[in-house]
């Protein structure tokens, strides 16, 4: 088949080379220039919503897929008319607006902390006056990797500034025991497939590392009771995963969702049969026939800002090393390293060192 990714990042890059062999054509749509996934298919330098770029899609391809929320809806919903796409425009659509995907989520009856859209700093006065210290104003739209997030008791400018540049809401600060994710995978209403939970550490909003598995049968199954709605809901086909917080008190708490490939998904490139790149493709373009197994213990670390000193990599043993080829920025991701053990307990036995060598 002939499929077209808007966006054409890492996550396009590891998509496409995890299908080599079932036998697609790429082609990739961003605006920038060289991005990670022009080394591996034709690349149209073009907006989004380039309206030839979609015509092309529409008449050329079989089925068009992301790997960035922020395409626009109207170009995915002129899509629909003509060709597949995965993910299916309402549930971008609901992605990409932090209270719709709050609504949602509490609609369905999946837990949610504290929430309130709000418009100025009076809102949040009359909503959470001395509480303040336990909210975080976050932008309904546009933020990743912790961007465009305060807490509600930082300076008065800082918050007007976002308040006045975004639609915002305010969320309760969730005082959680740790941070997990399930990644779905659904090609229709008898095919779908859940990986075990997997445990993420955040620093500053920006995901550093995680560990797999995360073994927890009744948070495993209330993900996936919690997950199934959801794909039902929007009936949904390819990857999508769901962030969640643990909570003191060991509930589950759904964060957000994201309707693609996830870097708390990376692991799975090394750690099991069929990594969530190679799923992704398989359900998009009917080939699911079997789900991932043989799972193993796995640690991913991101690299961020800086590549690692090669010589001190080497103290690392043996790893498996993935540079997107981008060049050196702050916090910018420039790949990530897998270590694959027998036992989760080795990876985190020496965890400090391996972050220490990666500087994260
Ligand atoms: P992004 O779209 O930038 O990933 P998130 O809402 O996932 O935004 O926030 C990034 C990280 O910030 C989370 O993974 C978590 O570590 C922290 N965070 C965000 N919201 C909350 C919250 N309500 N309570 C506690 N921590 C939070
Ligand atoms: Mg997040």
């Amino acid at each position: 088949m002939k499929i077209a990714i808007f966006g054409a990042g890492q996550l396009a890059m590891m998509m496409i080379d995890a299908s080599k062999d079932l036998g697609h054509e790429f082609i990739v749509i961003d605006p920038s220039s060289q991005p990670p996934a022009s080394k591996l298919s034709k690349h149209y330098m073009v907006e989004y919503n380039d309206e030839d770029i979609l015509k092309f899609v529409a008449s050329e391809c079989d089925v068009a897929t992301i790997d960035f929320e922020n395409v626009d809806i109207c170009s995915l919903e002129y899509l629909e008319n003509h060709i597949k796409v995965s993910p299916p425009s309402n549930a971008l659509k609901i992605c990409q607006d932090r209270l719709y995907e709050k609504r949602l989520f509490a609609e369905l009856g999946i837990n949610v902390t504290d929430y309130h859209p709000v418009g100025d700093l009076m809102d949040i006065e009359n909503l959470v006056c001395e509480d303040k210290s336990n909210y975080i104003l976050k932008s309904r739209r546009f933020g990743y990797d912790g961007k465009n997030q305060l807490k509600c008791d930082e300076e008065k400018e800082l918050l007007n500034n976002l308040l006045l540049n975004n639609d915002c809401i305010i969320e309760k600060i969730v005082d959680f025991t740790t941070e997990v994710s399930l990644i779905c995978v659904r090609q229709d209403e008898d095919t779908m497939f859940f990986y075990p939970l997997v445990e993420n550490f955040h620093r500053d909003g920006i995901l550093r590392y995680s560990t797999f598995p995360y073994l927890n049968t009744s948070l495993q199954n209330l993900a996936e009771e919690y997950a199934t709605s959801l794909l039902k809901h929007f009936n949904y086909v390819g990857v999508l995963v769901i962030e969640f917080f643990v909570s003191k008190d060991g509930s589950l708490i759904a964060n957000e969702m994201a309707p693609r490939v996830h870097n708390s998904g990376h692991w799975s490139i090394e750690g099991c049969s069929m990594s969530q790149f190679e799923s992704h493709i398989r359900s998009i373009t009917g080939q699911l026939t079997t789900f991932a197994d043989d799972f193993k213990p796995c640690l991913m670390i991101n690299v961020l800002s800086k590549y690692p000193n090669r010589e001190k990599m080497s103290e690392l043993g043996k790893y498996y090393m993935h540079s997107y080829g981008k060049e050196e920025r702050d916090l910018r991701k420039l790949g990530h390293i897998t270590k694959v053990a027998d036992h989760k307990q080795e990876l985190l036995k020496d965890l400090e060192r391996y972050l220490d060598i990666l500087d994260n």
